[in-house]
């Protein structure tokens, strides 16, 4: 049967094709009230779009544990056999809601699993490193990245100055300009958690730990050429491909695997672990299989269940922790305060982004309280009480964090190695993949001064004389 058309407070309408007017012609009477709210309503759509990672696209699914790491973690979704439901959300970085999907970035690898002991967000990119190693830096490094105040267009100039100045960019810069820098489709990339974090098990030892998720489609990538084709055709590229896939029933996968590390390591290697501009070299931290992520199921509104999902590194659960990572920690903080500020306080209450497990806590009111009381008794609205409400379990304590130090703003530059890791990946690239990194260098370099291009071939001559010599090439040619 036909549904039958309301009003948000669900009376009947009418006629929902000709607004009230006192004659014929009009003029509009004030009390044609099912037009204001349309036309109040159109005007409240928007939300602010994210700042970093507007353009998304995402997909429900379930992670399965089939490997054993529960001498490591205590965390009940990683147990052997465990199935849980979560939610990926790709995504560009500094392209606005409207960029087109096959542009030459770095994705974002956003996972939400909805554990029994709530949620826990890995909210990674699709490379194990990233641009800077301070977030005091990450305001500066998105305002390259974004659009110049007078012009209001990109600066390579802005890019490229701020990379030439920061050394600890060029292993990023390196696999953002390498194939892997345009994957074809998101299903052709793997994620990485990219942060180390922490493992800890029900003896009190921690572990640090760093995520991988590795493409089960394969890799595949375009060129910056046979991107620019593919956008001169389709900016949705994308999200066509994985709406596609999951519609057709060619669900996605990813192998879930861990590099563990312990706390005596840790104090060994030459490199800070918990640097994000840095791997943990393979040979030394071996990859241990966890488990297989499958995306099986398409947002039934898109608005809803992707613009609205949050995803913070603040959201972790019994039995994985956070690692003395300086990004890390600031990201604990300004994704959760980026939600409040685009979703409203009690985001967390939507129902993409609420647990699926009980969930009693003492914040009260606050703009769009829909949910009532969620302590666990109607007269507990404080703690402690006597009234029966939610208390504390100290059996999910976690291991005390060790730390040790003096506060100081540590020179993060000082004696820090930035060019080992990028020559590793560089020598690990046969000509072919040297040659197109070169050329996506040389061609993100256009309209760039000489004295910063200069500057920047400095540092790639530091990686590799050869390194610098390819870009010099492709730039004269
Ligand atoms: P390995 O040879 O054991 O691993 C190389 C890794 O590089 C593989 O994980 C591979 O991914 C990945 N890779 C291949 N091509 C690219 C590319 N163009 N951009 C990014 N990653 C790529 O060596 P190591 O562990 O000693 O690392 C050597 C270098 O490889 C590092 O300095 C780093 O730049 C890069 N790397 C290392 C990772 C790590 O966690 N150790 C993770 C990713 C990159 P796949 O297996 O999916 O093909």
């Amino acid at each position: 049967m036909t549904k039958r058309l309301t009003t948000t407070a669900g009376a009947p309408i009418a006629d929902n094709q000709n607004s009230l007017s006192a004659g014929e012609r009009g003029p509009l009477l004030m009390q044609d009230y099912q037009l204001l709210e349309k036309l109040a309503h159109q005007n409240r759509e928007r939300i602010p779009e994210r700042v970093v990672h507007a353009k998304g696209w995402g997909a429900f699914g379930t992670l399965t544990i089939t490997g054993d790491i529960s001498r490591y973690t205590c965390a009940k979704a990683l147990q052997p056999g465990t199935k849980t439901e979560m939610l990926a959300r790709f995504s560009t970085v500094a392209g606005e809601q409207g960029a087109a999907d096959h542009e030459r970035d770095v994705r974002g690898f956003a996972l939400k699993f909805y554990t029994e002991e709530g949620n826990w967000d890995l909210v990674g990119n699709n490379t194990p490193v990233f641009f800077i190693r301070d977030p005091l830096k990450f305001p500066d490094f998105i305002h390259t990245q974004k659009r110049h105040p007078k012009t209001n267009l990109r600066s390579p100039t802005a890019m490229w100055d701020f990379w030439s100045l920061s050394p600890e960019a060029l292993h990023q810069v390196t696999i953002l300009m390498s194939d892997r820098g345009l994957p074809q489709t998101p299903m052709q990339m793997n994620g990485y958690g990219s942060h180390t974090y922490s493992l800890w098990n029900e003896k009190g030892e921690r572990y640090w730990v760093k995520f991988h998720f590795k493409t089960m489609q394969g890799h595949a990538h375009y060129t910056n050429r046979e991107g620019e084709a593919i956008i001169g055709k389709t900016r949705e590229g994308y999200q066509e491909a994985l709406y596609g896939a999951i519609e057709n029933g060619n669900f996605p996968k990813w192998r879930m695997m861990v590099q563990i590390m312990s706390e005596q390591e840790a104090e060994k290697t030459p490199y800070n672990p918990f640097d994000l501009t840095k791997v943990w070299p393979h040979a030394d931290f071996p990859l241990i299989e966890v488990g297989i992520m499958e995306l099986n199921r398409n947002p039934e509104n898109y608005f809803a269940e992707i613009e609205q999902a949050a995803f913070s590194p603040s959201n972790i659960v019994p039995g994985i922790g956070f690692s003395p990572d300086k990004v890390l920690q600031a990201r604990i903080f300004s994704y959760a305060d980026a939600h409040r500020y685009r979703l409203g306080t009690h985001y967390e209450a939507l129902p993409v982004n609420a647990p699926k497990c009980p969930m009693h806590h003492y914040h009260k009111d606050g703009s769009m309280n829909f949910f009532g009381q969620k302590t666990g008794a109607d007269d507990a609205y404080y703690e402690p009480n006597s009234m029966g409400g939610a208390v504390e379990d100290p059996s999910v304590s976690e291991p005390p964090l060790k730390i040790s130090g003096d506060g100081a703003r540590y020179n993060h530059r000082d004696g820090n190695d930035d060019y080992s890791q990028p020559r590793a990946l560089h020598d690990l690239m046969d000509d072919g993949q040297r040659q197109r990194l070169y050329q996506n260098i040389a061609d993100s370099m256009g309209g760039v001064p000489e004295e910063i291009i200069e500057r920047a071939l400095g540092h790639f001559e530091k990686i590799s004389p050869d390194y610098a010599k390819g870009i010099r090439k492709a730039l004269k040619a």
